[in-house]
């Protein structure tokens, strides 16, 4: 990472570290503490492995931020943003005691936030060494960082969707009758890492009656003709950001109880995607998907919220889902994803990649949202 690291991305981390830090001082948090996790790689770039060694970045309200790292983990640590940011890296020995560092370098504090995903071992580790320091979560303080994608994290997410659309786009290749949707699934996962991706993420395959369970992965039931497949790929690009695609496939014709709904699922995916822009609360992102189906009469069959944020994480706020009535703003990313999922026959779901810009909705996934017969 550091062989592509510009002043650019330098002076986004400095400006992600500064909005933090200003988040915290408006909250009356003392120091923000992050493990490994996907908000260390927002605020610092450092794309830490979570171990039972403690690392932890402390961005303290009111002086700069530091590192805390084991000494084994400090090449890593400087060889990622963190060393062209020049900030200050405390590492420590195998006997030391952590947690102790963290609390000595930070000095008299009242409250602290930990990231969200910080382990709980470590949470009371850090609560044993400072008894009279408050905890409190920081989610909320960085996810309204997190919320609102600059357009260089805009760009990524773009990438990303453009390499998962080339997978399935390729998908003619490896879903045929007679294979298993464990085998189609491997094949899917290599193309995934060839399209450009560092990693896979998930890969659902589910053919026929598995069709109906909205998070079946894949197992070793053969692929029939004449069977609807959903097909719900995604992995994570080099620079962190994941893509989300689901595309409908059918191995010859469908059946007729499938084509009943397949129209008014393309229709409620549309309509969803047409809602987008900047005001519109979230929850009426999802009332628009589910106005069709029911319309339809097939609202019963549509059994999870249309959609989740999209960044770093695959799933992170803002959730399209009733009762949220947060209002969009341009930069928020987001999947939208109708499905129907008959219980015992098939089930069919068509996600995008979308980000709400000034205008309007701007759809990061292109590929066919026909059922694609095969
Ligand atoms: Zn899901
Ligand atoms: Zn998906
Ligand atoms: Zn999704």
């Amino acid at each position: 990472m550091t062989d592509t690291l510009t002043d650019a991305m330098l002076d986004d981390l400095r400006g992600r570290l500064g909005r933090a830090a200003a988040a915290a001082a408006a909250a009356g948090v003392d120091a923000i503490l992050v493990s490994p996790s996907t908000d260390l790689r927002y605020l610092c770039g450092y794309h830490a492995k979570p171990l039972e060694r403690l690392t932890c970045l402390v961005v303290p309200a009111a002086s700069d931020p530091f590192l805390v790292a084991p000494f084994l983990e400090e090449p890593a640590a400087l060889a990622s943003p963190v060393g062209a940011l020049g900030m200050d890296v405390l590492t420590w020995q195998e006997t030391d005691n952590p947690y102790a560092l963290v609390a000595s370098r930070l000095g008299r504090v009242g409250c602290v936030a930990m990231d969200d995903h910080m382990w709980a071992e470590k949470v009371f580790a850090f609560a044993q060494e400072m008894p009279d320091v408050r905890q409190r979560a920081a989610a909320d303080l960085l996810q309204e960082l997190r919320i609102i994608k600059t357009q260089a994290e805009v760009d990524a997410l773009a990438f990303a969707g453009r390499a998962i659309d080339s997978v399935h786009a390729a998908m003619a290749q490896w879903l045929r009758p007679g294979r298993t949707e464990a085998e189609v699934a491997r094949d899917i996962t290599d193309a995934i890492v060839a399209a450009g991706h560092a990693q896979m993420d998930f890969v659902i395959v589910a053919s026929g009656p598995n069709g109906a369970s909205p998070h079946h992965e894949a197992s070793n039931r053969v692929i029939n003709p004449g069977e609807p497949v959903v097909v719900d790929i995604g992995g994570t690009t080099p620079e962190g950001y994941a893509s989300d695609c689901t595309r409908m496939y059918c191995i010859g014709e469908p059946p007729a109880d499938f084509t009943e709904y397949y129209g008014a699922l393309q229709a409620a995916q549309a309509a969803a995607t047409a809602a987008v822009r900047p005001g519109v609360a979230c929850e009426d992102i999802d009332a628009a998907a589910r106005e069709v189906l029911t319309d339809a009469g097939f609202g019963q069959w549509f059994v999870h919220r249309v959609g989740h944020g999209i960044g770093l994480d695959t799933h992170e706020h803002p959730y399209m889902v009733s009762g949220n009535r947060r209002a969009l703003l341009p930069g928020m990313a987001f999947s939208i994803e109708p499905g129907v999922y008959l219980p015992g026959r098939h089930g069919a779901r068509i996600e995008d990649i979308v980000v709400c810009g000034e205008q309007g909705p701007i759809v990061l996934n292109n590929e066919t949202r026909e059922l694609v017969v095969l």
